[in-house]
Formats: C-alpha cells, sequence, structure tokens
C-alpha cells in the first residue's frame, strides 16, 4: 500500500469517532430500552397495589376526584393534582365529604 491509498490520520480519527460515536449511541439505546423494560415490570408488579400492605386498591369515584382505596388498611390514595383540586377554595368543604364517605 503506497502512502497515496492510505487513509491519512484525520480520516482515520475522524473515522474512530464516528465508530465510537455509533457504539455509544447504541449503548444508550440498550440502556432506555432496559429501563422502559424496568419501568413496565414495576409498574406490572405494583399497580394498583396498596403501598402499605399489598392489597389490589380499589378505586371510586365521587364528584369527579378518583380515591383509590385499600379496603384491608383502608389507607388512601389521590392521583396527582387531586389533592389540590379538593384543596381549592372553590371545592371549601369538598375535602371532608370525600373523607366521611371512603372513612
Ligand atoms: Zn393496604
Amino acid at each position: 500500500m503506497s502512502d497515496l491509498d492510505k487513509p491519512s490520520r484525520a480520516e482515520d480519527e475522524y473515522f474512530a469517532k464516528q465508530e465510537l460515536e455509533r457504539r455509544k449511541k447504541w449503548a444508550q439505546e440498550q440502556a432506555g430500552k432496559m429501563a422502559a423494560e424496568e419501568k413496565e415490570r414495576l409498574k406490572k408488579t405494583h399497580y394498583m397495589k396498596c403501598p402499605k400492605c399489598g392489597m389490589d386498591l380499589t378505586t371510586i369515584e365521587f364528584q369527579g376526584i378518583h380515591i383509590d382505596k385499600c379496603p384491608n388498611c383502608n389507607g388512601t390514595w389521590f392521583d396527582a393534582g387531586e389533592v389540590e383540586q379538593l384543596l381549592k377554595p372553590a371545592n371549601a368543604g369538598l375535602f371532608g365529604k370525600v373523607m366521611s364517605v371512603f372513612r
């Protein structure tokens, strides 16, 4: 191979960098995929299970609020934003009503 056929040092570096980038991207994709699979596995294991005792939660709807209640230990869970909704001045007294219904 003559010097003319040899790829230049700059080209070598360019291709090595490109290869490294390709492998990094692949590794990140694998990590992302694993994280997604792990998230899915966790969701399957814990979804609608009481975080205190592990029993299946039951959902009760009251005035547009979905309350997840544990029939075993009586724990009560709200979805994101629901407590804030109940505590709005416009909903004064609603929180107490909800709690008395599900007591
Ligand atoms: Zn429970």
